[in-house]
């Protein structure tokens, strides 16, 4: 199958041919013809399968043929996160570039002139809006939007806005969205919740469902259990007796992943952080260094493990064991994509036995443990009944602005 058997514009076909796609991904040849007969749409895939493109592409194909009204937004793409909306802008703008499509990417975090701009893009309307749900929402409460003649909504990785407590944000948006209108929801998993959300904002809806364990089959998994105390030695020691072109390493809190680089970057490792805590360009400049392989170790919140498209990482450590077996699968998925292998190693304390536990029996899978090596000392033995452990944590994302042509 190619692109051009799928019957996109002429302009779309120039923009993939540009950004260098030769032929759809399964996820792509399947959706493309749903969104483009109008039909509403739950797409079941993780990030890697080439989701963003598989509902991006239909859209621009239709605004491409179309001729959209302009002064008006033609379609809403609400993303957790403003990594992922940026992520979702950058191959908007490689693909829409023969289009023509106008887009306003609007998430928080920026400072006050960013809210003003956004606000003039919004009072005049633009193809494609892609926005965090928390900034969307501040916008839409002030009744400017041009929102009015909407044809289409996306919901991306819905499962990870409801995690991040948006529910009521999403509602509350859609509330004000025309009823006529495509609606397309995306989501890694499908838990109880999203059915429920799928049920109350699709009309009749085809369903997509691309594996959930692709990634998983090529990384070579293991894991050590360890006391806290021991996790910063046990990363040195990794890094001192393996080769690691490129690493990253994500932890539960930011205190974490501050003290974790600063003690990489004292043994004059090539190491550096991402979290919400930087500014959006130092966090787009560290993500560059790293995708370029200019920086081998990136150590990162929670916040990137999802929608960060960064390709080749050699290996993940899990430095904390992820709050949701989901999460574990995301994150080991950065490695092994195409045909290269990659490793995961998660570090399991006493407190996250029960959830590695889980994570397993998601999985169908049980993981090597590794005994740790001497220089560490004993870790904790493995006993998850009598861990149970796994509290929650919160996740939060804000973003900033752009407008282009
Ligand atoms: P996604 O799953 O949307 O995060 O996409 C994962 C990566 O695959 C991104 O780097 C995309 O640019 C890339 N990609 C998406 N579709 C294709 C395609 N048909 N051919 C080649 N690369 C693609």
């Amino acid at each position: 199958m190619t692109f051009k058997e799928l019957n996109l514009h002429e302009d779309v076909l120039q923009g993939l041919d540009a950004m260098g796609f030769e032929k759809p991904t399964p996820i792509q040849e399947q959706s493309i013809p749903i969104v483009i007969d109008d039909h509403d749409l739950i797409g079941v895939a993780q990030t890697g399968t080439g989701k963003t493109a598989a509902f991006l592409l239909p859209i621009l194909h239709k605004i491409a043929s179309q001729k959209t009204e302009p002064g008006f937004i033609n379609t809403l793409i609400i993303s957790p996160t403003r990594e992922l909306a940026v992520q979702i802008d950058q191959q908007l703008q490689g693909l829409a570039y023969f289009t023509g499509a106008t887009s306003i990417p609007v998430y928080g975090g920026g400072d006050g002139d960013d809210f003003s701009q956004q606000k003039k893009a919004l009072t005049e309307g633009a193809d494609i809006i892609v926005g965090t749900p928390g900034k969307l929402m501040s916008h839409l409460n002030l009744g400017y939007a041009k929102i009015d003649k909407l044809q289409h909504l996306i919901l991306d990785e819905a499962d990870r806005m409801l995690d991040m407590g948006f529910y009521d944000d999403i509602m509350k948006i859609i509330s004000q969205l025309p009823k006529e209108r495509q609606t397309l929801l995306f989501s890694a998993t499908m838990p109880p919740k999203i059915r429920k959300l799928a049920k109350d904002i699709l009309v009749d809806p085809s369903e997509i469902n691309i594996a959930i364990s692709k990634p998983a089959e090529k990384v070579v998994q293991a894991a050590f259990l360890v006391y806290d105390a021991q996790k910063v030695e046990l990363v040195k020691y990794l890094l001192r007796y393996n080769d690691i072109p490129s690493l990253v390493i994500f932890a539960s809190t930011k205190l974490k992943v501050k003290e974790l680089t600063r003690a990489l970057q004292a043994e004059k490792l090539n190491a550096k952080q991402i979290s919400s805590d930087l500014e959006q360009s130092d966090r787009e400049s560290i993500l560059n260094e790293f995708k370029s392989r200019k920086l081998t170790i990136l150590v990162a919140t929670d916040v990137i493990s999802r929608g960060i498209d960064i390709d080749n990482i050699d290996m993940v450590v899990n430095y904390d064991v992820p709050n949701d077996a989901e999460d574990y699968i995301h994150r080991i998925g950065r490695t092994a994509r195409a045909s290269s292998e990659g490793e995961a190693i998660t570090f399991i304390n006493t407190d996250d036995q029960g959830r590695f536990q889980r994570i397993e029996q998601l999985i169908e899978k049980e993981i090597r443990k590794v005994p740790l090596p001497a220089s560490i000392g004993e870790g904790p033995e493995y006993d998850p009944k009598k861990y149970r452990g796994g509290g929650g944590r919160k996740f939060g994302g804000k973003g900033n602005y752009k407008k282009r042509r």
